[in-house]
């Protein structure tokens, strides 16, 4: 922890101390999943608040600050243009994808941000390799990348729905791990996650949005199906995040039962890796000084 300043306290008249600036780097470290270990996501409480000990309010207070943290990255980003950043989200049914871009990702400016949701691959997404797709979303230079589910799909569906034999997908784990690395190397930052509900909450999610019919386009009746494979889908789950969170891609399993944990979570971890990546605004010292004809 850094030495706190006592003028930053805002009012002097306060009683309540300065809040603790968080250490992020120490937070996602914490949430990170360790390479070639398979995790144990049965022990992770999806209702769960690692590293954070406030309720809901105080958790949407710290949120509203990190937001403008990420913003400012953006901008910095977007102007040094030399590197990108790329967000997976994986969850199961309603595990809020959706939630965590609109309550977390919406801090950025549109026009530095490009969010692929990727579907039931096309008849040309089949025809190439599995990767074709994905790749042509990575963000260029200067961009936020979000992929709505991913390539991860690759070897979570298609395993567990048995939509293609393991003599494909099983050699899937070391071609993402090395494409990941291709992407970090040429100066894309990568970051994964999966957000955790628990069972018991999906049914709640599913029920609210079948009684609320402005939610009622949600729900999916195939969604029932893979709700009876959850075991099956923790097991791939697990070897996905064990196989490819390395180093440079690392994954984060964060308890999502409670939205409020789970954008604060996944804004921690992006800001702390955006005050990692540290970009500028390019110098210009030519302009220095420079004084704009009439
Ligand atoms: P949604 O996220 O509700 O729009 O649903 C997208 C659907 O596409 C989910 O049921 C995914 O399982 C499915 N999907 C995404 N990627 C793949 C893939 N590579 N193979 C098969 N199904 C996929
Ligand atoms: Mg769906």
């Amino acid at each position: 922890m850094s030495p706190k300043d006592p003028k930053s306290a805002k009012s002097p008249k306060s009683p309540k101390p300065p809040r603790e600036k968080v250490d992020l780097d120490a937070y996602a470290a914490q949430m990170r999943a360790a390479p070639g270990v398979r995790p144990d996501i049965a022990s992770v409480d999806p209702a769960g608040t690692p590293g954070f000990d406030g309720d809901k309010k105080a958790a949407r207070k710290e949120l509203r600050k990190l937001r403008r943290d990420l913003f400012s990255f953006q901008t910095r980003l977007w102007a040094e243009r030399k590197r990108s950043m790329l967000i997976v989200l994986q969850a199961m049914d309603a595990g809020g994808k959706d939630g965590t871009i609109r309550k977390v990702f919406g801090a950025f400016d549109p026009q530095g941000t490009e969010v692929t949701g990727f579907g039931v691959p096309t008849e040309a997404d089949l025809a190439h390799d599995f990767l074709w797709r994905i790749h042509q979303r990575t963000p260029r230079d200067g961009r936020i990348g979000i992929f709505n589910r991913s390539h991860y799909e690759d070897v979570l569906v298609v395993r567990v729905a048995d939509l293609a034999p393991e003599s494909v997908w099983r050699p899937r784990y070391q071609a993402i791990a090395e494409w990941e690395r291709g992407l970090v190397e040429e100066g894309t930052t990568v970051l994964k996650f999966m957000l955790h509900i628990s069972r018991e909450e999906q049914q709640r999610r599913f029920q609210k949005r079948i009684d609320r019919p402005s939610k009622r386009w949600k729900f999916s009746e195939g969604d029932l199906a893979v709700r009876q494979h959850w075991g099956d889908y923790m097991d791939a789950y697990a070897e996905a995040i064990e196989r490819t969170s390395t180093d440079g891609a690392p994954w984060y399993v964060i308890p999502a039962d409670h939205k409020w944990y789970r954008d604060l979570a996944v804004a921690r971890i992006v800001a702390g890796a955006a005050e990692q990546m540290h970009p500028r605004y390019p110098k210009r010292p030519e302009l220095a000084g420079f004084v704009i004809p009439d």
